[in-house]
């Protein structure tokens, strides 16, 4: 039977892949092959000046010598944004300029009492209109005005997960100051473009989650179904990236050391255990290990 599941990894182009990057696209793969699913590769690197030249190919070339074969063309975002000014469009009056600074935001949040710690919630001072004087800067999306209207889903690693945008985000940017389509647009346009019907990755999108329900649901599109893998923290629990000390993926190194040094403690994180030599092993063996995990936990 043809399966209609359609995964995806979404990697930034900031730098190489580490152990972090790797545990997202292994679980996401994995859940592709075990539900016999397309995996596509897109390349979220709107954010321009967090791009590391090279870094895309650098990404693609590990992708390829840990045996990770994708479906179809890779995507870049940086050639979508046609389709991001079209769902502005569409949004149409669910979307206002804003002339504040974060810092702005950030005392406005103070004022109210709130610590400086807490993420910055949105007062929405620019919701009836830029105040006098204000040039717009971003564009932000309106969120619900019912209160209490909390948006849920069930994640198939966490169970249900409930969020009130409006209280605990407030209206949030979808076209940043600098000019750039933030991520929260972009990734529910592309995946909903691309059809994407499962969306494996990090859970410290976890939060992130209700937001983009949110947008599918203004833009009318299906919502796929979620799975968040725990993140890898660094030994001062900061999600490991190569800003808190990841060791970059050695594209030079030989089959043997990429299992050791990569795929096996990927797989260990992910709480499997897959008995390999060489990497096509691994995979033939890392695919029903991830299929009993999934049945153990409930996570089909
Ligand atoms: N581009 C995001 C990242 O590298 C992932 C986005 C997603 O999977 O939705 O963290």
């Amino acid at each position: 039977m043809l399966s209609s599941y359609i995964g995806r990894f979404a990697p930034s182009p900031t730098g190489p892949l580490h152990l972090g990057s790797l545990v997202a696209a292994m679980a996401s793969y994995l859940d592709a092959k075990v539900h016999g699913g397309q995996w596509l590769v897109r390349i979220e690197d709107l954010d321009r000046d967090r791009n590391v030249p090279g870094a895309d190919e650098h990404i693609l070339a590990s992708l390829r010598r840990c045996g990770m074969a994708w479906d179809g063309e890779v995507t870049w975002q940086t050639r979508r944004e046609p389709l991001y000014e079209a769902a502005l469009a569409q949004l149409g009056q669910h979307v206002y300029p804003c002339g504040c600074s974060r810092k702005e935001i950030a005392d406005s949040q103070t004022r109210l009492g709130l610590s400086n710690n807490a993420a910055l919630v949105y007062p929405g001072t620019c919701r009836a209109g830029l105040a006098p004087g204000k040039a717009p800067r971003a564009l932000r999306l309106r969120t619900p005005q019912q209160p209490g209207r909390v948006i849920g889903f069930e994640d198939r690693w966490h169970g249900p997960v409930e969020q009130d945008i409006t209280a605990e985000v407030g209206d949030f940017v979808i076209r940043r100051a600098d000019g750039f389509w933030a991520y929260q647009l972009a990734v529910v346009v592309d995946d909903a473009a691309q059809g994407v019907t499962d969306i494996v990755r990090g859970a410290d999108l976890l939060d992130s989650t209700p937001r983009q329900l949110y947008l599918q649901e203004l833009l009318g599109v299906p919502h796929p179904r979620y799975l968040h893998v725990p993140v890898v923290v660094n030994a001062d629990g900061e999600k490991l990236s190569k800003q808190t000390g990841a060791a970059a993926f050695d594209n030079g190194a030989s089959p043997e050391r990429l299992l050791a040094d990569s795929l096996q403690p990927a797989a260990r994180f992910l709480g499997l255990h897959v008995e390999a030599a060489t990497i096509p092993a691994f995979w033939d063996a890392a695919v029903p290990a991830w299929e009993r995990l999934l049945r153990d936990r409930r996570a089909w």
